[in-house]
């Protein structure tokens, strides 16, 4: 299978502006500035069907035709870097290997939208792929990539890299403007959306990490090659990070479409020697759960949905025999509560709530009635929030405690583990 983003991962001086050139690098820029107006620029993105990379799978040329041609009000392009999806590590290694590849993607996806600043948002955790980034935009600058009159074309773009302070909540857009003006990193209500109301008012598009970096390559090599990966409705391929009980952990590049059994059992070794596939998180910690007969899911955004789950940002995390499903819920709900930022009721309350409730079940002081309780917890948060993170505390959980209710049962009327009571050495 063709690796598109991760082509040259392997390569260790691929981040030095030198290699990207040798590469064939900031040649899909030039071509954009000559040839191109900012609305073909649009139109072709939107003909080659790329969606968002970051969970939404929203396509993002038609994120970049929302923002208005005739405000007189500064245009702003936002990279989200703040990937912080537990299960996600895939944009640090584009940060960290390839990170002009971003830039270029940056850079054409501003003059698209003819903003003239724009901002690589990246968490402050990630020291080294921020490090690397900063490199990247200054060798884009020392070489005419960046600042005014680019390339000679009139055009002018200043990029900044900001960090974050390490809140999984500033990877939601809204929250991440609000950190980036220097407030709390808040959610805000929408409408009004971000590429209309967005960074300091001003119409403002933001992208994610890899969804940015297959713009150079949609222009260099065109819509019918892009497309020629992938399924119709989700063109390209993703980048999926493997985490959990699997031999072979990591970053696969795979096409849009390939199914879940190919990363789990060829790429990833499959389980442990000696366990069982018990579930699969598809799509990162906040979507529901699949079980090992749904292992041939193809991994597309509609194939996903139709299995009951979501693609995300596309984090598989596996789950084998081993593992008690309270402790998993736990485990989740313990983050979700943790990163709550508290502006509204159901989540801010709902989440200590769920915290509190299956944190005693898997304690062993468990009540009956817990468990309808929580589910009861859940319905009132779904849907009544700011921001998705209610839902993403939700959908987990809900999920965990449908398919394996026998396990929470378990535990309340035993005041142990049925997984560790089946497996002694789990
Ligand atoms: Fe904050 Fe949670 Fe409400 Fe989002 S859903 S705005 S994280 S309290």
């Amino acid at each position: 299978m063709e690796k598109v983003l991760f082509a040259h991962v392997d390569n260790p001086q691929q981040h030095r502006i030198e290699t990207y050139l040798a590469a064939g690098g900031y040649q899909a820029l030039p071509k954009i500035l000559r040839e191109y107006k900012p609305d073909d620029v649009i139109d072709l993105i939107k003909k080659s069907g790329l969606r968002g990379r970051g969970g939404a799978g929203f396509p993002a040329g038609m994120k970049w035709s929302f923002v208005p041609k005739t405000s007189p009000k500064p245009k702003y392009l936002c990279c989200n870097a703040d990937e912080s999806e537990p299960g996600t590590c895939k944009d640090r290694v584009l940060m960290e290997s390839d990170p002009h590849l971003v830039v270029e993607g940056i850079i054409i996806a501003a003059y698209a939208i003819q903003a003239h600043q724009a901002f690589i948002y990246i968490r402050g955790e990630f020291v080294f792929p921020a490090a690397r980034m900063e490199q990247a935009v200054e060798e884009a600058y020392a070489r005419g990539y960046l600042g005014k009159n680019i390339l000679g074309s009139g055009y002018d773009l200043d990029l900044v890299v900001h960090t974050g302070g390490g809140a999984y909540i500033c990877g939601e857009e809204t929250a991440l403007l609000s950190s980036l003006e220097g407030d709390r990193g808040l959610s805000r209500i929408r409408p009004p959306f971000p590429a209309i109301e967005g960074l300091y008012g001003c119409p403002t598009v933001v992208n994610n990490v890899e969804t940015l970096a297959n713009v150079p390559l949609i222009v260099n090599r065109g819509v019918d090659w892009f497309r020629s990966h992938g399924t119709e409705k989700s063109p390209g391929t993703k980048i999926f990070s493997l985490s959990g009980n699997i031999k072979r952990p990591g970053n696969y590049e795979v096409d849009l479409g390939t199914p879940l059994s190919y990363i789990i059992n060829e790429l990833g070794g499959g389980v442990p020697d000696g366990r069982t596939l018990k579930a699969i998180i598809p799509g990162g910690s906040s979507t529901p759960l699949l079980l090992p007969h749904q292992i041939d899911t193809p991994l597309d955004f509609e194939s996903v949905a139709q299995a009951g789950s979501m693609l995300g940002s596309g984090a598989i995390i596996v789950i084998d025999d081993g593992a008690c499903m309270v402790w998993t819920a736990m485990k989740l709900i313990n983050f979700y509560q943790h990163e709550s930022c508290g502006k509204c009721t159901p989540c801010r309350e709902g989440t200590a709530w769920l915290k509190q409730l299956i944190n005693r079940i898997e304690d062993g002081n468990g009540r009956p009635g817990d468990i309808d309780l929580i589910l009861d917890i859940c319905g009132n948060i779904m849907g009544r929030t700011i921001c998705p993170l209610g839902d993403a505390a939700v959908m987990p959980t809900e999920s965990i405690i449908k398919l394996f209710r026998n396990e929470f049962e378990y535990h309340i009327e035993h005041k142990t583990c049925l997984v560790k009571t089946s497996y002694p050495l789990a």
